[in-house]
């Protein structure tokens, strides 16, 4: 069964195929992969064809094919979902009291996780599932087709386990975080815990994650320094799992340069970057010798959400940009530092606060996030890809950010199937 979907305003693809809207200059990912610098495939006065959970057709709605069904958008701006490649969404508890008191002066330093470890191992895998589902519901309803979700409120091998389960009945992209954070009853035992990460809890969580990370900041007294972390990633590679690094939040410490090393798919925050960080993130897409790169580098994702609620400086995404490292967006979603699920939040805080253009922005909170996630069904709407989208109620993408705060996400499919959404036929009066 096939289903037109028409008279689109505006469609995105992040298709290079259907030519860019933004600057004609910029680098092509190897392996044939487009960037933000490829423009975001702009097809104005559009249809897409669905068929089978794939995009089948995408094109001027004057020249396409008949469907089996047809709707009629009635202008509305289609985008590719969102894919939110960062978040913690399964814990227990609650921060509020620690949100207020940090907004009346208390810095952030991390250490309010500790209150979310107790929460979450001592909650029921029932009520954990629950919050964790109406949190991808959530993150739904807002136009997120695809969310990574991390482990690290567990910090023990039963509760990490449990919650990387409960991960995996949500999304296919699980991480394993037992490195979040060092908890309480091995302070003076920084390396037992060290051991039980790459040992008993590992094992334990391996079969229910395609990824490790770690909190690797060396300023933070409860995360990891640079061995610490690398003994971490490199037991975790031993798996089978793939890298990620939460890196360079809080200082410009070793987290880019640890996730370089084991060739991370994407690393995290950078907030704080030195020169060589951003000249190596670049190198590991675009090797300077001239040589011809793997294609699968090291994104960079940048966390804006979070600097929002700790009040901090943001990232500089342009410095980024201008050097050629593609970028990911992502919410970070967690009880503590920033809990927002929303991504058109996240697209404008980029657009605000980081002068990414609505173009570049939009592209790295889908095809970027996709990237950080080595995935290439999703995140663009090339032919083939998975039908995933968003219906914005707006005629184009540079909404999200010209009207921050407003509920903007009219419909939302995927895989095909319309997941959320109002109709879009008027009601018939009677
Ligand atoms: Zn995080």
């Amino acid at each position: 069964m096939s289903v037109l979907l028409t008279n689109i305003g505006e469609l995105v693809t992040n298709d290079p195929a259907h030519g860019g809207s933004g600057p004609a200059e910029g680098g092509t990912v190897p392996g044939g992969r487009g960037t933000a610098a490829d423009g975001i495939g702009v097809v104005p006065d559009a249809a897409v064809i669905v068929e089978d959970g794939r995009i089948a057709w995408t094109g001027p709605a004057a020249s396409a094919p008949a469907a089996d069904d047809v709707v009629d958008l009635e202008g509305r701006c289609v985008l590719p979902g969102f894919v939110d490649s960062h978040s913690h969404t399964v814990f227990a508890g609650d921060r509020a009291a620690e949100f207020a008191a940090r907004m009346t002066g208390e810095p952030y330093t991390g250490g309010g996780i500790a209150t979310t470890v107790a929460a979450t191992r001592a909650a029921s895998e029932d009520e954990l599932r629950a919050r964790g589902r109406a949190l991808v519901r959530e993150m739904l309803a807002q136009g997120t087709t695809t969310v990574e979700i991390k482990s690290g409120y567990g910090q023990d091998v039963a509760t990490e386990a449990r919650t990387l389960r409960i991960a995996r009945e949500l999304t296919p992209e699980t991480t394993y975080l037992g490195a979040h954070t060092v908890p309480a009853e091995y302070t003076a035992d920084r390396a037992g815990y060290v051991d039980l990460v790459t040992g008993p809890m590992l094992a334990a969580c391996a079969p229910h994650a395609r990824w490790v990370d770690v909190f690797c900041e060396p300023a933070a007294p409860t995360a990891f320094d640079e061995d610490e972390a690398r003994a971490v990633l490199q037991a975790g590679l031993r798996a089978g799992l793939g890298a990620r690094v939460h890196g360079n939040q809080l200082s410009a410490g070793p987290g880019v340069r640890l996730a370089l090393e084991v060739e991370a798919a994407s690393v995290d925050h950078c907030t704080h970057l030195t020169d060589a960080d951003v000249a190596a993130l670049a190198d590991s897409w675009s090797p300077a010798d001239g040589g011809p790169g793997t294609g699968h580098g090291t994104v960079a994702t940048l966390l804006p959400a979070i600097e929002f609620s700790t009040r901090s400086p943001y990232p500089d995404a342009r410095r980024l940009l201008a050097a050629g490292v593609p970028v990911a967006l992502a919410t970070d979603c967690n009880p503590g530092s920033g809990y927002s699920s929303s991504m058109p939040f996240v697209v404008a805080l980029a657009v605000r606060e980081m002068r990414m253009s609505p173009a570049e922005a939009l592209w790295s909170a889908t095809a970027g996030g996709a990237l950080a996630l080595r995935r290439d069904d999703v995140g663009h709407l090339g032919v083939g890809a998975r039908a995933d989208l968003t219906v914005l109620d707006a005629p184009s993408h540079t909404y999200l950010a010209y009207r921050p705060g407003v509920p903007l996400v009219h419909q939302v499919w995927q895989a095909g199937a319309r997941a959320v959404g109002r109709s879009s036929q008027p009601r018939p009066t009677t």
